[in-house]
């Protein structure tokens, strides 16, 4: 599925990605997959040619994923633009390993997004020769509470948002923990420790890892002197969101039915969808302050910023219902 040329400057690139069948479904010979042709002709929008700017599917490879998607990314952050990618699916159909990965330094194949973002920033920053720093944060949401999960407290530590008054449309997360990274090997220890983080922090809130998001923010700041003399100071930010499982939400875009009832609305899922619309249509109003998530990412999501989507999806026939509502909170965006 190309894209349009007349679209090939849009801000937001939208993505799919199918997950192969895992060794439990493999031996379920009743197992009923789809292919990806198949997957796309049952969406509403399927007599719209170009609706996503590409389709990976379960033969793809993290490199495959990291070359489209994320690689074209990294000049403009070190440029000094803010960017973000958001991994959106049901729970199960791989965000977090799209996200990323494995975390073995001795094979990184399956290594995801956050370690290779990284990686090519080193690269790039090195042979640039100038001046420069890099630093990563690393927050959870959930319920609309802010966590640090590179905090060395051992209880997870709350974070509250101040709206910055030297940049508009920018906030400050009070006692968010920022470490200075120079090497691939301390990146892979801070994801272990942020995923133990995780893991700890939703088994003492008693909650889901299924229903908090995780944002990792990647800083570079690089410093030149012009051939005037002059100071030349850049700063800007990669976020890799691994978001919430959108099994909560409908394909409308309203709260289920089921979630309501059992409390679980997820503030942060549906504005983000909206406030993605609202881009895309060009509204003025675009609704930032409605979610503690696009409030926290509001300089990176619009304007000069670049946005991109990886809607994760299963083959199987018997989450075709979900499969659609993941594609329609994707095709939304464009
Ligand atoms: P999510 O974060 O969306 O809940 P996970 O990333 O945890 O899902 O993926 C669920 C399981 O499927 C994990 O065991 C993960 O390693 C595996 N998995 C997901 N996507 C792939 C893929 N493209 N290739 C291989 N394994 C995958
Ligand atoms: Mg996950």
């Amino acid at each position: 599925m190309a894209k349009q040329s007349s679209k090939e400057e849009q801000n937001i690139n939208v993505f799919v990605r199918i997950r192969p069948n895992n060794p439990v479904e493999n031996e379920a010979k009743s197992l009923e997959v789809l292919s990806k042709k198949e997957i796309l002709s049952r969406t509403t929008y399927n007599q719209k040619r170009y609706v996503f700017d590409r389709v990976f599917d379960c033969h793809s490879s993290q490199q495959e994923i990291y070359n489209a998607v994320v690689s074209p990314l990294i000049p403009e952050v070190i440029s000094g633009y803010n960017c973000t990618v958001f991994a959106y699916g049901q729970t199960g159909t791989g965000k977090t390993y799209t996200m990323e990965g494995f975390h073995d330094q001795d094979n990184q194949i399956s290594s995801g997004i956050i370690p290779r973002a990284l990686a090519q920033i080193f690269k790039v920053l090195t042979n640039m020769n100038t001046e420069s720093s890099v630093k990563v944060s690393y927050l959870e949401l959930y319920n609309e509470e802010l966590f640090d999960l590179l905090s060395q407290c051992s209880t997870p530590k709350a974070i509250r948002i101040f709206e910055d008054k030297a940049q508009k449309g920018s906030v400050i997360l009070q006692g968010l923990e920022e470490l200075s990274v120079t090497e691939l090997c301390q990146v892979y220890k801070i994801l272990e420790q942020g995923s133990e983080r995780r893991r700890i922090a939703s088994t003492l809130m008693n909650s889901s890892s299924s229903r908090s998001h995780a944002v990792f923010t990647i800083v570079v700041h690089t410093r030149e002197i012009t051939v005037d003399g002059e100071e030349l100071v850049k700063t800007g930010k990669l976020n890799l969101v691994d978001l919430a499982g959108s099994e909560n939400i409908s394909k409308s875009g309203a709260i289920d039915k089921r979630a309501r009832e059992a409390g679980n609305i997820n503030q942060s899922l549906l504005t983000l969808g909206r406030v993605i619309k609202a881009l895309t249509e060009k509204n003025t109003h675009v609704p930032y302050r409605e979610s503690k998530l696009t409030r926290i990412l509001q300089d990176s999501l619009g304007g000069r910023t670049k946005t991109s989507l990886i809607a994760t999806i299963s083959s199987a026939n018997v989450h075709m219902e979900e499969t659609l509502n993941t594609l329609e909170y994707a095709m939304r965006a464009r």
